[in-house]
C-alpha cells in the first residue's frame, strides 16, 4: 500500500515537494490556508509535469497518475493518517510553532514531522512539541523537481529512527541526502553559500575584481555552474543578507559579517533579478 504524505503549505516549495513525492508513488495530501493558494500550487504542479512530458522526460500517463495521487485541502485534520508530514509554510517561527503544536497532537504515534525550513533551527521548532524526537529538518532546494540535493537536519533531540525515515522519504523522491549532525545556524548549505557570497561581495566592494571576474573565477577555476554573485542575484541579495546576518548573530564569526555593499544594495532596492538590478543588470 502506498504511504501517505501530508505537505503543509502549497507555495513554491510545498508544491514542488508534493509533485516529486506523487511521482514517486506517495499518496499526497496538500494543505494550505486558502483555496487560491491551493489552486496556484496545483497549477504550478500541472505546468511542471507538462514541461517534463513535452521534453520527453515523463510519460503523459505517469504525469496523470502523479496528479491523481495529490488531493488538496484547507483542513489540517487531513494530516491525521499521514506517515510523513512535511511543513513548507512561511519562514516564520510563530507560524511553524502553531502548526507543529497542533500536528504533534494530531498525527499517528509513528509519524514523523519534518520541516523544510532553510534557516530556523530544528531544535527550536521541535521544542514546542511533546515529541521532539520525531521532528527533523528535510530541506529541499528550488526548483524541487530539478535539484538533486536534500539536506537532512538532526535537531538536538531527533531520534535515529526519525532521521532514517526522513532519509527513506527523501531518497524515494530521487534526491541524494547529506546529513547535518548538529543543528547549527544555516546548516551546511546556507553556511557555505553565505561565506562564499560574503567574500565575493567584499572582493567586489574593495575593487579587487569586478563581479564578472569573481564569478568567472568560480565558474572556470572551480567548475561551479554559477558564480556567487550571480547566485546572489538569483536568490535575492535581501534573502542572502538576512541569512548571513542570522548566522553572524548566532556565531559572531566575522566571516559571516554582512559587507556594507550588500546592506546598501538592499537599502537601495537593488536585490537582484526580482528588482532588475543587483550585482548585474537584468
Ligand atoms: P511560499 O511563500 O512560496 O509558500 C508558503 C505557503 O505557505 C503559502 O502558500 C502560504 O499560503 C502557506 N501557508 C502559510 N501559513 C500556512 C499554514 N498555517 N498552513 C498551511 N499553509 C500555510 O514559500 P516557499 O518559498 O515555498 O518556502 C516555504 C518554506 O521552505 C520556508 O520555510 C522557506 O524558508 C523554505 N525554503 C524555501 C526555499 C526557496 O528557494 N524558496 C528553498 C528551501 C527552503
Amino acid at each position: 500500500m502506498a504511504r501517505k504524505l501530508a505537505v503543509i503549505g502549497a507555495g513554491l516549495m510545498g508544491s514542488g515537494i508534493a509533485q516529486v513525492s506523487a511521482q514517486a508513488g506517495w499518496d499526497v495530501v496538500l494543505r494550505d490556508i486558502t483555496g487560491d493558494a491551493l489552486r496556484r500550487g496545483t497549477d504550478g504542479i500541472e505546468a511542471s509535469l507538462e514541461r517534463f512530458v513535452a521534453k520527453g522526460k515523463l510519460e503523459a500517463h505517469d504525469a496523470d497518475a502523479a496528479l491523481a495521487r495529490i488531493t488538496t485541502t484547507t483542513d489540517l485534520e487531513a494530516a491525521a493518517d499521514a506517515d510523513v508530514v512535511i511543513e513548507a509554510v512561511f519562514e516564520k517561527l510563530d507560524i511553524k510553532h502553531d502548526l507543529f503544536r497542533t500536528l504533534d497532537k494530531l498525527v499517528k504515534d509513528d509519524a514523523i514531522l519534518a520541516s523544510n525550513t532553510s534557516a530556523i533551527p530544528i531544535t527550536k521548532i521541535a521544542a514546542i512539541t511533546e515529541h521532539p524526537e520525531r521532528v527533523v529538518g528535510v530541506h529541499f532546494f528550488s526548483p524541487v523537481p530539478m535539484m538533486k540535493l536534500c539536506e537532512l537536519v538532526r535537531g538536538y533531540k531527533t531520534s535515529d529512527e526519525t532521521l532514517a525515515t526522513a532519509r527513506e522519504f527523501a531518497e524515494s523522491t530521487g534526491k541524494t541526502c547529506i546529513v547535518v549532525n548538529r543543528d547549527v545556524a544555516g546548516f551546511v548549505t546556507t553556511r557555505l553559500i553565505s561565506a562564499l557570497v560574503v567574500e565575493a561581495a567584499k572582493l567586489c566592494e574593495s575593487g579587487v575584481a569586478t563581479a564578472e571576474d569573481i564569478d568567472l573565477a568560480c565558474k572556470l577555476g572551480f567548475g561551479h555552474a554559477m558564480g556567487p554573485l550571480a547566485t546572489a542575484d538569483l536568490t535575492g541579495v535581501d534573502i542572502l543578507l538576512h541569512a548571513t546576518s542570522n548566522i553572524y548573530t548566532e556565531t559572531q564569526d566575522e566571516k559571516f559579517a554582512p559587507p556594507e555593499l550588500m546592506r546598501r544594495m538592499v537599502d537601495a532596492g537593488d536585490i537582484g533579478r526580482k528588482s532588475g538590478q543587483g550585482f548585474y543588470s537584468h
